[in-house]
């Protein structure tokens, strides 16, 4: 089977619908040989995916990396900038205290949401929503409670009109800037890389102008294999990050049930293929990162059966 690279995955820890070790047993029967969990604003899953116990089948290896995505906001978008932040290993205390405080500003805002959604007449309660959640409650947990309720007849239609950014309940969140957490996942011995830069904007010169800056600010890569990255845009971003000498992770984004048709390991129609290089680049820098810091304990964890 071929082997596969998924640099951009979320669990049940989020707004994903597998358990970690569910999504680490579907990685090895996918043929992914390299997985980085990254669930928005927590590393939780990490721990939960790796015990030694794992059971994987003879022959399978699957080299598991920590991440997550931060949920950041950045000029001159409007629009909310996501950043995949990977560490050898689980990142620093203070820096998963602040991912705490940011979990904080997330349940705020799903207070503000479901007001918002009464308010429009979508009779709707917590219990409803948490129900549909394992851990953290995100969007797509409200745009399940709505399509039970038959307020919408698909979870697409639900983030068109009430949940997506510029609809009907849109809430704002209190994000920190790019800039900071850049500052936040370099403090802490992590590799910053933009998320589907796509969302950005779709002008590839703004887009290399915002590249080039936040190169500067200390960005290391840029998600040139997304699902939403069309094979054009990410030529020309393979060469945007070519120039700025900026490293290239890729990855399906996959959320399981809660994002119908994107595989993991291979994203929508089975299109996507993280190059080899892609891999071996992320791996070889998250190593060069633990030997430069003392006291974290181990490398990319491998688990494999005996
Ligand atoms: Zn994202
Ligand atoms: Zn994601």
């Amino acid at each position: 089977m071929h082997s596969l690279i998924d640099l951009h995955s979320h669990t049940d820890f989020s707004d994903g619908t597998l358990s970690p070790r569910a999504l680490v047993r579907h990685a090895a029967e996918r043929g992914v040989s390299l997985l980085a969990i990254t669930d928005h604003d927590t590393v939780d899953a990490f721990s939960e995916a790796l015990p030694a116990d794992q059971a994987l089948s003879p022959g399978e290896t699957l080299t598991l990396l920590c991440g997550v995505e931060l949920s950041t906001h950045a000029e001159p978008s409007e629009r909310s900038v996501h950043l995949l932040a990977y560490f050898p290993d689980l990142p620093p205390q203070g820096f998963r205290e602040w991912l705490l405080a940011l979990q904080e500003g997330r349940r705020a805002r799903n207070v503000e949401l479901l007001e918002k959604l009464r308010s429009l007449g979508l009779d709707l309660t917590w219990e409803e929503v948490q129900s549909l959640a394992q851990r953290q409650i995100g969007r797509p947990h409200f745009a399940q409670a709505l399509l039970r309720r038959g307020y919408v007849s698909s979870l697409r239609e639900a983030f068109d009109r009430y949940l997506g950014e510029g609809s009907a309940a849109w809430v704002e969140r209190d994000e920190p800037s790019l800039a900071e957490a850049l500052a936040r996942v370099k403090e802490a011995g992590g590799l910053s890389s933009l998320a589907h830069p796509v969302r950005i904007t779709r002008n590839t010169h703004e887009l290399e102008t915002f590249i080039a800056d936040h190169a500067a600010l200390g960005l290391d890569a840029v998600e040139c294999f997304h699902p939403e990255v069309s094979p054009e845009l990410s030529e020309q971003l393979i060469r945007i990050v070519a120039q700025l000498g900026l490293g290239m992770t890729g990855g399906s984004d996959f959320h399981g049930a809660n994002k119908p048709g994107i595989a993991l390991g291979t994203g929508k129609d089975d299109a996507l293929r993280v190059p080899e290089a892609v891999g071996t680049w992320i791996v070889q820098q998250l190593s060069g990162r633990r030997t430069n810091q003392e006291a974290r304990c181990s490398s990319a964890h491998s688990t494999k059966q005996e």
